[in-house]
């Protein structure tokens, strides 16, 4: 009881709990309500959304087949564009061998910040911008043990297809699903998250436990051990393979990364992985490599620093004469949401709706796929973008598109926008090549439109607020640390008294 008075009576303990509760909640809201406003929301475009009946018509009339029947898709997570291209020593088979024979084709790939894993596997689904609110989602996993296979059809009732799109909205994975595809994924836990297992993915996809960031080695060969299976029985449209250990490599080696022993191991091995997984392909798989983000040359990542923003794309393929390739390396930086057309050209489905990407034409000329079709298809579904002035589209759930912007939006989509496209719908419907030209400038002059406001557009009034909570709750836990000794008695009478 003596210790009791110490303290001052059971009023103040009960007060002392109640402060540090509620410094830790403005914390908490602080940053709850900084970080969404930092970054606007994305567009989000209705499932059903199309312009007129017309593009039905096209779609029969322009169906089109995939350029590639399987598709193996690695992710190798960090992996800074230098790391590997042109780089022979960390890379010896990727960026020797298959450049001197001519079965690759490289891009940079500029990934908007923040450069996290989550928001960048986002990204490369849909083709949406990154948002500041993906560094939460990275918090809460939903994660479904059946063994099941994913039902493959395209008769999704409405529920299915609401709860199929809950997380990300379309993607390409959801494209897949409707065109019947097999899935397989070997990667992280957060796959499962973004798309339900029971929905998307065959009965033996795994999912790793990759939380554990010490871990450098079994979260890269717990994928490898399923190779061997999965090439031999070839049963998927789609495999998907995410290797993280890069990304820990770094976690653990820090400052120290770039000149251990351990990352030019990583590299090595990662580069032998995708070694076999070349040998093992048929000639008719797309082998796609890309990294989600770089890294510092501290080996840390999440801002939009110039070596965390550069990621890569290598395009695959033994059928592949990519003689002029090298070009590619130092002109074309591409933005890594411009995958998701192209792979929807490349896979022969549907280009998800929120996409703001653009189809990479290196990578679409040549093959079976008119360029001026697919500049089509794209330019339409971006266009949508414009044109559809439903609220659920252009407001998210906070509404960072201010009146202001979207008068912006409008006035530059009456003036150039909406003329430049009906330009080059009746050229394109009259089968003139003159279409092409006009369809890269609306699609240059809508995405880089989009981009200036999905990016730039910032919620001043809900930064300020936020960060004002941040800075006050931190004071006031400072104040109290500095009490610490009186506090720590506190709290243990407290703790001994309740
Ligand atoms: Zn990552």
């Amino acid at each position: 009881m003596s210790l009791f008075k110490l303290a001052g009576g059971h009023g103040s303990h009960k007060a002392i709990l109640f402060l540090i509760t509620a410094i830790s909640l403005t914390q908490l809201c602080g940053f709850m309500i900084f970080y969404p406003a930092l970054y606007a929301p994305n567009i989000h475009m209705p499932l059903q959304a199309d312009i007129n009946d017309t593009f039905h018509i096209q779609k029969e009339k322009y169906a089109r087949l995939p350029v590639f029947n399987k598709v193996v898709w690695v992710v190798f997570d960090a992996m800074r564009a230098d790391m590997i291209i042109g780089n022979t020593k960390n890379a010896p088979f990727t960026s020797g061998e298959l450049v001197q024979k001519g079965k690759i084709q490289f891009y940079k790939a500029y990934a908007h910040p923040p450069t996290i894993t989550f928001a960048h596997v986002k990204s490369l689904m849909t083709g949406r911008l990154p948002h500041m609110l993906d560094a939460f989602s990275n918090l809460v996993f939903d994660q479904s043990n059946s063994n099941e296979s994913a039902p493959s059809n395209d008769t999704y009732t409405t529920e299915e297809q609401e709860k199929m799109t809950e997380m990300v909205g379309d993607s390409l994975l959801y494209r897949m699903k409707r065109a019947s595809k097999r899935i397989v994924v070997y990667a992280d836990l957060l796959w499962f998250y973004m798309f339900p297992k029971k929905y998307y993915f065959e009965g033996r996809s795994e999912n790793l436990d990759t939380f554990y960031i010490l871990n450098t080695d079994t979260v890269d060969t717990n994928i490898t051990r399923h190779l061997p299976n999965e090439f031999k029985n070839q049963d998927f449209d789609m495999l998907l393979l995410h290797f993280m250990g890069l990304d820990h490599v770094g976690h653990v080696q820090g400052i120290q990364m770039l000149n251990s022993v351990q990352f030019q191991e990583k590299a090595l091995q990662l580069d032998r992985v995708l070694s076999e997984i070349y040998a093992n392909i048929t000639d008719d798989t797309l082998l796609l490599l890309c990294s989600d983000h770089g890294m510092n040359n501290k080996a840390q990542h999440g801002s939009g620093a110039k070596s965390e923003t550069e990621s890569f794309f290598a395009f695959i393929n033994k059928q592949y004469n990519t003689s002029t390739h090298q070009s590619y390396l130092n002109t074309h930086t591409v933005n890594q949401i411009d995958i998701v057309p192209t792979m929807a050209m490349l896979m022969g489905i549907e280009i998800p709706k929120n996409n703001l990407g653009r189809i990479i034409p290196g990578v679409i000329r040549g093959t079976n796929v008119s360029y001026a079709q697919a500049l089509f298809e794209n330019a339409r579904q971006v266009f949508l973008h414009v044109i559809i002035p439903n609220d659920d589209f252009w407001r998210g759930p906070r509404t960072e598109y201010s009146e202001k912007a979207l008068m912006k939006i409008a006035k530059k989509s009456i003036r150039s926008i909406i003329p430049l496209y009906y330009r080059a719908e009746s050229l394109f419907l009259m089968g003139d090549n003159q279409c092409i030209p006009v369809l890269e400038q609306l699609l240059e002059t809508t995405t880089k439109l989009f981009d200036k406001y999905t990016v730039v557009s910032k919620d001043y009034w809900g930064m300020g607020f936020g960060l004002t909570a941040i800075v006050i709750s931190s004071i006031a836990m400072l104040l109290l640390y500095l009490n610490y000794e009186t506090l720590s008695g506190m709290i243990f009478i407290s703790l001994y008294n309740y």
